[in-house]
């Protein structure tokens, strides 16, 4: 929107809770009917999982738009044996790295792309537009002080001190995306015989696991969604949920989105609830969510 795009969503997918790769293609049938085919896409890697890249490329070519993963929980995920970033089915990889992601700068993010002229195009517009690679001028180079600015960029360099922060957790991304695994796999054992999903994992991709998401099956259980959620607080345990769906968000029920356009989204959002998941979590800490849940739902 900042661009002066216009935005719509895509429904989930109920078993990964990404982007539904139908969903997609029934509305991109419909918008070129209307002649009103999206330039971008921007599919969003939950929980670390990939997307079905594959598919969403040959939407991309098939329609002619463009691809931009958001991989913010991404980061040492993996599609059909390849990173997450490699952008072998899109434009460019987006990563955060907030402090609450796998790997943290501080503040600040990546962009990975394997496009040559938008590499260049993002290193300029890292640092005000400006070039000093005579290549990319108008004219000639007056000497060896000269540059030019060329369009209208941003400041949007990262910090020394931070990127030395990156550079050091980038070192210990496997160790911890391999904790993460242990961890889910001890939850998803743990927790198989409870009234609840357990995370779906597609076999084309080796998720980062960013999230631990389980769905109640609330016609088993005795309590409201909110009362499990609430218990679980009061017994010191953070769970989250995420997301709150954003066509839901005020700011974009002002735009017209309404209630009930993304129920895979909206009955995800009645049922779900993340537990702790971060490398620092000891198995002892993990046994007593797991039977404090356990209680909470017998
Ligand atoms: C955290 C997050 C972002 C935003 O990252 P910032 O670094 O805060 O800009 C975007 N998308 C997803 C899926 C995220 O989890």
């Amino acid at each position: 929107m900042y661009c002066g795009a216009e935005v719509d969503f895509v429904d989930i997918d109920p078993k990964t809770y990404n982007l539904s790769v139908s969903a997609l293609a029934t509305q991109l049938a419909i918008a070129a009917e209307r002649e009103a085919l999206p330039k971008i896409i921007i599919p969003v890697h939950f929980a670390g999982q990939s997307c079905d890249m594959s598919a969403i490329g040959k939407l991309a070519q098939q329609y002619g738009f463009q691809v931009i993963e958001d991989a913010a929980h991404g980061i040492g995920g993996r599609y059909r044996d390849r990173p997450i970033g490699c952008c072998e089915f899109s434009d460019l990889t987006v990563f955060s790295f907030h402090p609450v992601k796998i790997i943290t700068t501080a503040e600040g993010g990546m962009v990975l792309t394997s496009r040559k002229d938008l590499y260049e195009k993002l290193i300029r517009l890292r640092s005000h537009g400006i070039t000093r690679d005579s290549r990319f001028m108008q004219g000639e180079t007056d000497g060896p002080w000269y540059y030019q600015q060329m369009e209208l960029g941003y400041h949007y360099r990262i910090t020394d001190l931070q990127a030395a922060l990156g550079a050091s957790q980038m070192n210990r991304l496997d160790s911890f995306v391999n904790r993460r695994h242990e961890l889910v796999e001890r939850y998803n054992i743990g927790l198989k015989d409870l009234p609840l999903s357990t995370p779906y994992q597609n076999p084309d991709t080796y998720p980062s696991w960013h999230l631990y998401v389980i769905r109640l099956e609330l016609d088993r259980i005795q309590y409201t969604h909110r009362e499990v959620f609430e218990a679980l607080r009061s017994a010191q345990i953070g769970v989250n949920l995420h997301y709150i769906p954003v066509h839901t968000q005020p700011y974009y029920q002002n735009l017209g989105f309404k209630w009930g356009q993304f129920p895979e989204s909206e009955q995800y959002y009645r049922e779900a609830i993340s537990l702790p998941l971060y490398s620092g979590l000891t198995n002892e800490k993990q046994d007593r969510i797991m039977s404090t849940l356990g209680e909470i739902l017998q």
